[in-house]
């Protein structure tokens, strides 16, 4: 699929219904969305893959990837709103098969070869994101592609060695936040995110090997 023909699919979206300040629901960008999934497909971990979508909220990554012939794919939420406003989408948008349930990040780890995610940045609750990073780098048997605050680094860092991970690149991207909350007083702001890619437990040459 070209790049215009998925973004104009995730741009269909749709967005919460009532995003909730505290859970930081604020919906990766469809431009965003595609170039985290572009960058999985390209590194064989997508096609095929089971996939694991933590804090799925409109479930954009994990629609996106089942868009993109990911096998079994499933979306975790705490927000029961989020997971519904997800599988609207995914029955809104024909051929993605994806399961979605609420469930708390912390105890949705299993096994899967790559988990995507855009967590909360912990803008709202400090460290509010390291829960997901323990459960992404604890589920995945090839690879995490994440969005991070820019001021995050040394952080992500740490949970790399922690997990005998592998930073892969981190690449600042293009994020526009519309006006979401309260006390969001800007129509809109960029903001500085970096899109991680993290591959665990095998050597690069393992994964040359593959190609
Ligand atoms: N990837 C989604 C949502 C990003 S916003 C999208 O692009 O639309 C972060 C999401 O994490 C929100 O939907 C929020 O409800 C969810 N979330 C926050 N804390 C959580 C937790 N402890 N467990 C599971 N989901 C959580």
């Amino acid at each position: 699929m070209k790049r215009s023909e998925l973004v104009r699919r995730l741009a269909k979206v749709h967005g919460f219904s009532d995003p909730r300040a505290d859970l930081e629901q604020v919906m990766t960008p469809p431009e965003a969305a595609a170039t985290l999934l572009e960058a999985a497909l390209q590194r064989g971990d997508l096609e095929g893959r089971s996939v694991l979508d933590l804090g799925c909220g409109t479930g954009i990554l994990a629609v996106g990837a089942a868009l993109l012939g990911a096998g079994e794919v499933e979306g975790v939420d705490v927000d029961p709103g989020a997971v519904a406003v997800a599988q609207r989408n995914a029955s809104d948008c024909a051929g993605a098969n994806v399961t979605f349930r609420t469930g708390d990040v912390a105890d949705a780890g299993r096994s899967v070869d790559t988990v995507l995610m855009n967590p909360p940045f912990g803008a709202q609750r400090a460290h509010a994101d390291r829960s997901f990073w323990t459960t992404a780098l604890g589920s995945a048997r090839r690879a995490v592609y994440a969005f991070a605050l820019a001021d995050s680094r040394t952080f992500i860092e740490q949970r790399a060695v922690e997990h005998f991970a592998r930073i892969e690149s981190t690449e600042p991207v293009r994020w526009d936040l519309p006006a979401t909350f309260p006390h969001h007083r800007k129509r809109r702001v960029e903001i500085a995110v970096d899109l991680w890619v993290l591959s665990v437990g095998r050597s690069s040459d393992d994964r040359n090997r593959d190609l």
